[in-house]
């Protein structure tokens, strides 16, 4: 069972992602925003990060590059979701460090198994559909 900290700023999404992860057995730790997900990162020192894309203020890709300079967070893995559906998304995810993409809407019945496959396959792994 892992802890995850969540990155997410829509309640209805925080809220699913949320149920979805302990209904596996999970812990959830939830961020609002980027500069919380960073706190929380570097004082909880999760499992595994689950970062939503478009956040206020200091989006996604500034968070995961925020969070890679850290020698605290630079192995662990972090899984982008996002709505974001445009060319070069997944090379700009990959980019900023994260380990994959997932996504939005979120499909209940797939999410939690794909996640935890891009924290199996490692930094290197191919997102999704690739
Ligand atoms: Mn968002």
């Amino acid at each position: 069972m892992a802890d995850v900290l969540v990155i997410e700023d829509n309640e209805q999404n925080l809220y699913l992602v949320t149920f979805l992860l302990e209904k596996h057995g999970h812990t959830v730790i939830a961020a609002h925003d980027g500069a919380e997900g960073i706190g929380l990162a570097l004082q909880t020192l999760p499992d595994l990060i689950l970062l939503d894309i478009q956040l206020p203020v200091m989006d996604g890709y500034a968070v995961a590059r925020a969070l890679r300079k850290n020698p605290l967070m630079d192995a662990t893995p972090i899984v982008a979701v996002t709505s974001y559906a445009m060319a070069g998304d997944r090379e700009r995810v990959l980019e900023a460090g994260c380990n994959g993409y997932i996504e939005k809407p979120i499909d209940p019945d797939t999410f939690v198994s794909r996640i935890f496959a891009h924290v199996k396959n490692g930094r290197t792994a191919a997102p999704d559909g690739l």
